[in-house]
């Protein structure tokens, strides 16, 4: 997928706000009828559809009409709400180039408006595979809204909350700045992952301070479970700096033994593979750290340490990171784990094959944003039909009805779909005159000729999306 912030600029108050009620509906919905979209985002004279049509051209939301007529947002889409609410607090001003894509994240570089250069990492589960996540519903059938943006979402407060918990505790970790939906906003480390790094001045000195970290992770009650050359980043002085954090676990894991010795097992295999390096054991024998015999076979004793769960729990929290978002991740990875991350995706999804597409072009996108006008949040007395962010305008019972794998046969630009838009605006406008106003709404539609310029600014801009 093409993160193509320029577009963002062209976007208005009201495209923001139909996005906005999309994402609100689907809480509740995979698939948000249309119908509830417009109700939600309570637009005059049926100008959500006018407004959807527009999101739909752009690649925001996508279409399904396998079961009913609706709308879901598509990861760019999930992207603009992020990034235009990090704009607004001042986190960053402007997206410059990707500099990392893992199976489930995309990483950019950002920079405030004095110019610092930070991180920004959007999260993407369930990118991998749509049916696996449906496979996995069950796990979570207590959350009617369970989906990619909730799972995504979720990924990112808890790396967030972990992160800054572990720098609290003076870990060697990024700085976590910000958070919001599915992006985590943290420091850039200047350094390359150890897995690119070929010669090491003092390779002992570094292996020493990595199972340090792993031990030392433990007595703070956590298992990083993915502590491996690729998540360990190497500055030019031999600094050492953990990132990727989303499947950590307590120490009171059932599996925490298992996790825990197979982040060391990748370690000693990573340096004994690149850096020659046969591990003396003398040193931790000494100090009771490594079990004589059995199945640790010599190695790091997890039963040995000293461990203390439970340590960043009050931190964690603070990050508004709970023990049930805690369940409900753990779930999902360990449900992938079980599934092995296998491809099975197969709804063709847009986004899903831009991803692929995006992967050969890692070109420079360095938008500027802060000179340019971005919509503003809307303003409250335009709101008033946007519920509260926790108290969703469906009912919590409401059938979660929809097909997360998608039907994408349908084209989403097809004409017989604008006519349909065009049919619901109408109707929707017929309708409104034929009962009192509802909603006033300020911004809705006053200078038509402005709006019609604006959209065909965002047809010519928005080139590639
Ligand atoms: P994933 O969950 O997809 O594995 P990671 O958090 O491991 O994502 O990041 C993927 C890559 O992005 C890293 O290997 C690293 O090259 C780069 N990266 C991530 N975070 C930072 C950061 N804070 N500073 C510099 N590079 C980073
Ligand atoms: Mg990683």
């Amino acid at each position: 997928m093409k993160l193509d912030v320029n577009a963002l600029r062209y976007l208005s108050k009201d495209d923001f706000r139909v996005l906005t009620a999309v994402e609100m509906g689907m809480r509740n919905h995979e698939i948000v009828p249309a119908e509830l979209v417009d109700r939600i985002a309570g637009l005059k004279h049926g100008g959500t559809y006018k407004v959807l049509k527009n999101l739909l051209k752009h690649k925001l939301v996508h279409h399904d009409s396998s079961k009913y007529d609706g709308f879901r947002l598509t990861y760019l889409g999930y992207d603009f709400l992020a990034i235009k609410t990090l704009v607004n607090r001042g986190v960053f001003s402007a997206v410059g180039r990707q500099i990392g894509v893992g199976k489930e994240s995309d990483i950019f570089e950002v920079a405030t408006e004095d110019g610092t250069v930070l991180v920004m990492k959007l999260h993407r589960l369930g990118r991998v595979s749509f049916r696996a996540v449906k496979s996995k519903r069950d796990y979570l059938s207590h959350r009617s809204s369970y989906n990619w943006l909730y799972l995504s979402r979720l990924a990112a407060l808890k790396e967030f909350a972990f992160m800054k918990a572990l720098g609290e505790h003076e870990f060697p970790v990024p700085t976590a700045i910000d958070c919001n939906r599915h992006c985590v906003v943290m420091s850039l480390i200047q350094g390359y992952p150890l897995v690119q790094v070929k010669q090491l001045q003092n390779p002992d000195d570094v292996f020493e301070t990595i199972i340090g970290l792993i031990v030392c992770l433990a007595e703070h009650g956590l298992i990083h479970c993915d502590f491996n050359e690729f998540n360990i980043m190497i500055d030019d002085n031999e600094k050492i700096t953990m990132i990727d954090f989303p499947q950590m676990v307590s120490v009171s894991h059932r599996n925490a033994k298992m996790y825990f010795d197979r982040d060391i097992e990748c370690v000693f295999k990573f340096f004994r593979k690149r850096f020659n390096l046969s591990y003396e054991e003398e040193r931790e024998h000494d100090e009771g750290l490594v079990c004589d015999s059995g199945e640790d076979g010599g190695r790091l004793c997890f039963s040995s340490i000293e461990k203390s769960a439970g340590f960043l729990d009050k931190e964690l929290a603070a990050s508004g990171f709970t023990t049930k978002d805690q369940d409900d991740i753990q779930k999902y990875i360990e449900g992938e784990k079980e599934n092995g991350g296998e491809d099975d995706d197969e709804d063709g999804d847009d986004e899903d094959d831009a991803a692929a597409e995006e992967e050969d072009d890692d070109g420079p996108i360095g938008v500027q944003i802060s000179s340019l006008k971005i919509a503003d949040q809307p303003e409250e007395s335009a709101t008033s039909n946007i519920a509260d962010e926790k108290e969703p305008l469906v009912p919590e019972n409401e059938e979660d009805c929809a097909d997360v794998s998608g039907d994408s046969e349908d084209n989403e630009n097809d004409d017989e779909l604008a006519k349909r838009l065009d049919k619901e605006r109408k109707r929707a406008i017929a309708a409104v005159r034929g009962r009192r106003k509802l909603i006033t709404s300020r911004n809705s539609y006053k200078d038509k000729g402005r709006k019609s310029s604006l959209n065909s600014k965002v047809q010519r801009q928005a080139l590639k999306w």
